[in-house]
Formats: structure tokens, C-alpha cells, sequence
């Protein structure tokens, strides 16, 4: 081998050392990437982050042209969780709910790798509602102890974007990574759910209506709109108890519940305040027709008698104190503002007490 030779063969040692050097770079760059985005799947605060996350993070991220997600969502749990409770929640336009996923992508029942092809409108119509000119996609199964939680779909419009030779060990990672991170938002979800809710009634507890309450006042001060509180409590509630028993006074608790829920809007905020006491926050409401709605109520339940587990039907009546936030003695806190309302709600409910009961009085201010 001549000098030349040699030259030239270190010559192509070279570049082809500088060439593959690039690509673990490349590969590198890519590898900490997916790490960065395996990272904020694990880290979103919400359950409605990751959805996001999981879509149209994923299609920014990766430059795909369309990405959705299949939930199994057999008892609807999921989609309640996700039902707003007086924060902000869109619907997510690409996340399906399914009762089972299999029903939608059969081509996941052989295992629970990735399946990488061609886009088959047949097959895949159900998982990209906007199909969009997709030539090859990505299915990624989301199991869970042996279980179809759901499945994410990749799509692109390049037909050698997901062929069924490519390694998917990539994608495999990223499904494993994506199905714990479900999980566990839908338990964290869960949790926050419990803790603002009451088991006994299903209404929101008192630890809700105190956070609510004070962004209800928030916007009322913004938006210069009324904010009326109404207090219920039910008369001589303690002797149900002692002659009927604590079950049956759990009952009644429940039915009235029921009653009230019957009478108020949906954008109305209703908690269980107490035991026996309920609080019904009336956003954009003044108290005049506060007071309008709290006689409906009393009407309500006065008219319903409780329905005893054995024996005969028992009237049961409530008394309302209602009560307007007051923007001209608006404390600069929110918190104070709140505690301020709910007192003064309390004062007029026990007016209503020492009236005679089975009836509706109006605070001072209001
Ligand atoms: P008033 O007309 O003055 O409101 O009389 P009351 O008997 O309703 O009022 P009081 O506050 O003296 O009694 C409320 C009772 O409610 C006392 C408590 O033992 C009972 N209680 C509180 N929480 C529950 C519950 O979850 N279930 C049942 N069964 N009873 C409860
Ligand atoms: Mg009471
Ligand atoms: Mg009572």
C-alpha cells in the first residue's frame, strides 16, 4: 500500500468516523428527547394534562399528523371524573371513550405490541375521526396488569412513516411509560374526587364549598355580579334519630338531598355542610330571588314526607337563612369575605329557628 492508498483510506476512516458520530449524536438528541417528553407524561398534575399530553403534546412533539387516545371507560368513571367542578375542563377532541378497546382496534388482540402499518380506512376509521390524508400509523396498546386500558394511535401522512419493520421498541417504551402515567392520574383524580365529596349524600363536602365559595367571590367581584348563600337545616332532626334510629336518619339525609338537588340549578353549588345542615351557593342570584327559591325548597320538602324504611310516611320541614354577599363591605380577603357570608346565612337561619321553624328569613343586609 502506497503513501496515496493509505491517505485515502484515513481519509474515508474519517468521515465515516465523523458520519457515525453524528448519528449517536442524532440518536442521542432523539433519546433525550423522548426522555424529556416520557417525563412530563409522568409528571402532569392533572388528569386533564395528560390527555392533553398524550395528544396533542404528542403530535407537536413527534411532527405527527394526527394523535388520539382510546380509553376503556366501561362505567363511565373516567368521563365523570373529567366533568369540570367549577375549574376549567374542555372536552378533549381526540380522546374516545370506549366500554372496551378491542372493540375498536381488534388488531390489538393478538399482544400487546405496538402494531405499525399502512392506514386502512376500514379498520381505522373509529380511532382517527379526522383521518386527513394518513397513510401509515402507529397503534400503541396501554395495558395495564394484563389489561386493555386503551390504546394511543399515532398517524402520518407519510407512507414510510410507521412500517411494520421497524423496530418498536422505541414505541413499546413510550406505551408502557404512557399506560402507567394513565393509571395513576385516574387514581390521583379519584383521590381529589373523595376528598371533596360526601359518601353519605354524594354532594360536594364542606372543604369543597369552602374553596368554591371563595372563587364564586372572586368572580362575582370581577364580573360585579350577586352572590346569595342559602343555609339549610332540618327541624328537630335529633329526634328522628332517637326515635327512628341513625340509619334512618342517614336516609333521610339522602332523600333530602335528593329533594334539593330537584330545585336547583346545575350551576348552582350545592355541599353538604354539616350534618344535618346544607349550603347552596346561588352565583349571579340577588337575594330577593334567593329567597324565592329558598321558600321553593322549604315548599319542597314540606310537601315530600320522608319515606321511613318500615312504617308509615314522616313529615319532615327545613328551615332557610339567606344571605347576599355584600360588594359594599367587601373585605379585601376572600377568605374573611366567605366566613362572612356564611355567618351571616347562620344568623338568619336561626331567625327562621326562633320564628317557629319550617321557615325562610332573610339576613339583615339582605
Ligand atoms: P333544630 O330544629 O334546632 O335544628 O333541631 P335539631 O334536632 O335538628 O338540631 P341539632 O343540631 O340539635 O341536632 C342535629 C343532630 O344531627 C345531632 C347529630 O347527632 C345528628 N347528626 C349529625 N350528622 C349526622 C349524620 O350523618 N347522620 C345522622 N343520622 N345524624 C347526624
Ligand atoms: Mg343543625
Ligand atoms: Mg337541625
Amino acid at each position: 500500500m502506497d503513501t496515496d492508498d493509505h491517505e485515502r483510506e484515513m481519509t474515508q476512516l474519517r468521515r465515516r468516523l465523523a458520519a457515525l458520530t453524528e448519528e449517536a449524536r442524532k440518536n442521542d438528541d432523539a433519546w433525550r428527547r423522548a426522555q424529556a417528553r416520557e417525563m412530563e407524561l409522568l409528571e402532569a398534575d392533572t388528569l386533564d394534562a395528560l390527555l392533553e399530553r398524550l395528544t396533542a403534546g404528542m403530535r407537536a412533539s413527534y411532527r405527527l399528523d394526527a394523535a388520539t387516545l382510546v380509553i376503556a371507560d366501561p362505567d363511565h368513571e373516567i368521563r365523570r371524573l373529567l366533568v369540570p367542578q367549577g375549574r376549567h375542563s374542555g372536552p378533549h377532541a381526540d380522546v374516545l371513550f370506549v366500554d372496551s378497546v378491542h372493540g375498536v382496534a381488534p388488531a390489538l388482540a393478538a399482544g400487546r405490541r405496538p402494531w405499525l402499518g399502512r392506514f386502512n380506512p376500514t379498520d381505522h376509521t373509529l380511532l382517527f375521526p379526522t383521518p386527513d390524508a394518513l397513510e401509515s400509523v402507529a397503534l400503541l396498546p396501554l395495558t395495564r396488569q394484563e389489561r386493555l386500558i386503551g390504546c394511543l394511535n399515532f398517524g402520518s401522512r407519510e407512507r414510510e412513516r410507521f412500517l411494520s419493520v421497524l423496530g418498536t421498541d422505541f414505541l413499546h417504551h413510550l406505551a408502557v411509560i404512557a399506560a402507567f402515567s394513565l393509571e395513576s392520574a385516574v387514581n390521583r383524580a379519584r383521590l381529589v374526587r373523595s376528598g371533596f365529596t360526601d359518601a353519605l349524600t354524594g354532594w360536594h363536602n364542606r372543604r369543597y364549598l369552602q374553596s368554591r365559595l371563595q372563587e364564586e367571590l372572586a368572580r362575582c367581584r370581577r364580573e360585579r355580579t350577586p352572590l346569595t348563600c342559602l343555609m339549610i337545616d332540618v327541624d328537630h332532626f335529633k329526634s328522628v334519630n332517637d326515635r327512628f334510629g341513625h340509619l334512618a336518619g342517614d336516609e333521610l339525609l339522602r332523600q333530602l338531598a335528593h329533594c334539593i338537588s330537584g330545585e336547583v340549578r346545575g350551576s348552582d353549588v350545592s355541599a353538604r355542610y354539616g350534618g344535618e345542615e346544607f349550603v347552596v351557593l346561588l352565583p349571579g342570584t340577588g337575594a330577593a330571588a334567593g329567597f324565592v327559591l329558598a321558600e321553593r325548597i322549604r315548599a319542597a320538602v314540606a310537601a315530600e314526607p320522608f319515606e321511613l324504611p318500615a312504617g308509615s310516611p314522616l313529615p319532615v320541614t327545613v328551615s332557610i337563612g339567606v344571605a347576599e354577599h355584600s360588594p359594599a363591605l367587601e373585605e379585601r380577603d376572600l377568605k374573611s369575605a366567605g366566613e362572612r357570608l356564611l355567618a351571616l346565612a347562620d344568623v338568619a337561619l336561626y331567625e327562621a329557628k326562633s320564628g317557629g321553624r319550617n321557615a325562610v328569613a332573610r339576613a339583615a343586609n339582605s
